[in-house]
This record gives C-alpha cells, structure tokens and sequence, in this order.
C-alpha cells in the first residue's frame, strides 16, 4: 500500500460536503477530520454548510425519546428544517429528526 490518500491531499467541495453532516454530529472517521476541518478553513462555502448543520444539530434531540421544546426553540428547530428541506441538505434525515418534535 502506498500514501495515496494523504494528510496533504485536498479535499474538493463534492467530498466534503457528505462529510459535513457527519461531522456536525461528531461521527466522521477521526482520520477524516483533520482534513475536511482544512478543506473548511479554506472554503467559505463548506465552512457555512458546516456551521449550519452543527446550529441545526445543536438544536435537534438525537435520543429516541419525542420532546416538548420550548416554543420559540421549536420555531427555530422548525425554521432551519424549512431552510433544509428547501436546500436539499439532508431532507429525509432533518425530516425524521423533526418528527420527533411534537407539533
Ligand atoms: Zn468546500
């Protein structure tokens, strides 16, 4: 086996993006990590679609258990599933995950 894949070989937007959701979710392979976490220092793009995932993630419970957010923290949970679904990101995971929120 040679060093094909290397901490020094870039990734390109179209890998690291996958990795972003992942990643916000602390579940990226750890020889992974140091080098989307390069690619997001040097791509705006991908260091804005990391930062919503993780605000998104944050906001979300990941338990099996539904939850009772407070109003306004529901609204904001429902608002970045809107700002998901109308962006692709990930829709049938955010959807799942929203559906755990009661209305
Ligand atoms: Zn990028």
């Amino acid at each position: 086996m040679g060093d094909l894949m290397t901490d020094s070989d870039p990734l390109t937007c179209e890998e690291a993006e996958p990795l972003l959701a992942a990643y916000s979710v602390g579940a990226l392979d750890a020889s992974t990590v140091p080098r989307l976490r390069e690619h997001i220092g040097g791509c705006a793009n991908c260091r804005a679609t990391g930062s919503q995932f993780e605000t998104t993630v944050s906001l979300l419970p990941l338990g099996a258990e539904p939850v009772d957010p407070p109003d306004h923290l529901r609204g904001r949970v429902l608002a970045r599933v809107q700002t998901a679904r109308r962006r692709g990101w990930l829709a049938g995971a955010m959807g799942r995950m929203a559906s755990r929120i009661r209305r």
